[in-house]
């Protein structure tokens, strides 16, 4: 006799392995699909109408991938090659919405991974968008302006055959910022003779969104201080680890700073420093001027503030605080990092990055009662800004500041209610992994039986 938990266990396991063999070598794709199906399966079996649907079969199907050659010509005026995607994973709900990232490790594997991330996200923000990702693996770091611009406006050339404000607007991600968008927008423009909103994070003079630059970073504390007042506790005289040093990390720090926390970490592919005295608003400003316009390294910050120390090849786990927040990059917190974090005491993790945890690591600090914001939740500020950019270049009105960080507020408290309703157990703990999961997978799910068989 099997027990149900088993029963339940056998079925995520043969879903996965369809997964395995109809995706092969995808590992981050498999992660990705895992860590969903781990969580939303029980829920699945116990409701017919998704179980008899064969609703996570065609959740996990893209829509489409569309694959291009991108070529480009450098400042020696040789001739260079590159691969680009966009991955349309679902428009069930909207259109499809995601970023771009150029970074040397893009594979189709990353893209599937963030599209399919991108789809429970965008729908948990209450806004209507479906999910999509693109990137290239092109690298911008070491290229001139107008290399990066040459490969833009060669990339948009095909891209922009596939997009529109209705069908699918992308936006930024690792390597994607304002310079990028920029190129991306003025290239569209050009060859659709449209001035309209098909991609989100453009210049406040041209259509862009104020708070966009900093939402996703804001959003994750927004968050943490919702989950923290469940616990009667609150960030002030907190201290905190961020890895990262781009838009997430940098904005989620000043936030923390401005509610009484204090920063220790910051880090870049290089390494991490630690600021025992804390990082504050004058250091953080510093920082944005270092990484944004003199596009320069974080081990800087040591001849600058000298009574920091510059940790090379390593991820900043090992510093004991209250609260850590993983704004880098994927799989950047393994197993042994949640263990370390456990021992020193750290009390909530919250994802500003996509999927920064490892599935080892999410199951280790679960069962160690950390309180564990996921990165579908934690960190859709950022597409949540995205959104309210659409509705402005749609309605031709610029909001103010304050206009659009409050709604910011009211989505990020929007997620974290959901993540209660469906994540609250008997015991009145909160599962937000599970309760995320959940609460974007019927909204989706709701919406494509809704439409039929397709
Ligand atoms: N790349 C961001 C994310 O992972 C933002 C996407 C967007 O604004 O469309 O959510």
């Amino acid at each position: 006799m099997t027990t149900l938990a088993e029963d339940i266990q056998a079925q995520i396991d043969r879903f996965n392995a369809g997964i395995q063999e109809r995706n092969p070598a995808e590992y981050e794709f498999h992660q990705a699909v895992q860590e969903f199906t781990e969580m939303v399966m029980p829920y699945v079996l116990e409701h017919p109408k998704y179980r008899d649907g064969h609703i996570l079969e065609r959740m996990t199907e893209p829509d489409r991938i569309v694959i291009f050659r991108v070529c480009w010509e450098n400042d020696e005026g040789s001739i260079c090659c590159n691969r680009a995607w966009r991955v349309q994973f679902n428009n069930a709900i909207g259109p499809y919405k995601g970023g771009m990232r150029f970074h040397p490790s893009v594979t189709q594997s990353v893209l599937k991974f963030l599209g399919f991330e991108q789809v429970y996200k965008n729908a948990l923000t209450g806004l209507p968008m479906g999910g999509a990702k693109g990137g290239s693996n092109f690298n911008p770091k070491g290229k001139s302006d107008r290399e990066v611009m040459r490969f833009c406006q060669s990339l948009m050339t095909e891209l922009s055959r596939h997009i529109g404000e209705d069908t699918d607007v992308p936006a930024g991600d690792i390597g994607v910022g304002a310079r990028e968008i920029s190129y991306l927008f003025g290239q569209y423009k050009r060859l659709q003779n449209r001035f309209t909103g098909v991609l989100t994070g453009k210049g406040v003079a041209f259509g862009g969104s104020l708070i966009r630059t900093e939402a996703t970073g804001y959003g994750v504390v927004y968050f943490t201080k919702h989950m923290l007042a469940r616990h009667h506790k609150t960030l002030a005289n907190k201290t905190a680890i961020i890895s990262g040093s781009g838009n997430v990390a940098l904005y989620c720090a000043e936030k923390l700073v401005q509610e009484g926390a204090k920063v220790l970490t910051l880090s870049d592919s290089s390494g991490f420093i630690h600021d025992p005295d804390g990082i504050d608003q004058n250091k953080l400003a510093w920082v944005m001027t270092l990484k944004t316009e003199r596009r320069g390294r974080i081990s800087e910050y040591t001849e600058q503030y000298p009574t920091s120390t510059f940790y090379p090849g390593q991820r900043p786990w090992s510093v004991s605080a209250d609260l850590a927040f993983p704004c880098a990059t994927q799989n950047e917190l393994a197993e042994g990092d949640a263990k370390l974090l456990v021992t020193n005491g750290i009390q909530l993790v919250a994802e500003g990055a996509n999927m920064p945890c490892t599935m080892e690591a999410v199951r280790y600090m679960c069962e160690a009662d950390l309180l564990l914001a996921p990165a579908k939740a934690a960190n859709a500020g950022g597409v949540a800004v995205s959104g309210l950019e659409q509705s402005q270049n749609a309605q031709r009105l610029p909001w103010t500041r304050e206009d659009v960080d409050h709604r910011l507020q009211d989505i990020m408290a929007h997620i974290h209610q959901q993540c209660v309703v469906y994540g609250e157990e008997k015991d009145g703990h909160i599962d937000y992994v599970r309760g995320a999961n959940i609460a974007g997978f019927v909204k989706v799910a709701d919406a494509m039986l809704a439409y039929g068989i397709a």
